[in-house]
């Protein structure tokens, strides 16, 4: 081993093999800095990455939402109109009750009774039939 020996400063003096050791070090130390610079910086490209995920994420989100008050909505226009239809159901079996059958003599003089009294009756039977076929 070299006995070599340098001056530092103005008061040390340092065997060659310490100053190679300490440039070991250095070179130890900057390449544990680069390695780290390369790791915060591929962290830094990871967050960028999973910022964008988390935008995409939050948009979808959103459409979700949205999607989710429309369905509520259809849902309760559903209710709504299964209501009416349930309501038109009784006002059917009601009127289909008190609706007799037709007996038409208005080729004897029309209107007769039966079209005067039971027609517009018969007519909304008919249409209620036709819209819930
Ligand atoms: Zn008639």
């Amino acid at each position: 081993m070299s006995e070599q020996i340098i001056k530092i400063g103005n008061h040390e003096l340092v065997h060659i093999t310490e100053v190679r050791e300490l440039r070991r070090q250095l070179a130890e130390a900057n390449e544990y800095a680069r390695k780290l610079s390369i790791k915060v910086t591929d962290q830094g490209v990871e967050i960028q990455r999973l910022k964008s995920e988390l935008e995409i994420a939050a948009k979808i989100s959103d459409v979700c939402k949205r999607q989710e008050v429309e369905l509520q909505h259809s849902r309760d226009e559903m209710v709504k109109l299964q209501r009416k239809r349930d309501a038109g159901d009784l006002l059917f079996e009601e009127l289909d009750d008190k609706t007799p059958e037709p007996n038409c003599s208005c080729f004897i003089f029309p209107p007769c009774s039966d079209c005067a009294n039971h027609a517009s009756s018969r007519y909304a039977l008919d249409e209620w039939k036709e819209a819930n076929k």
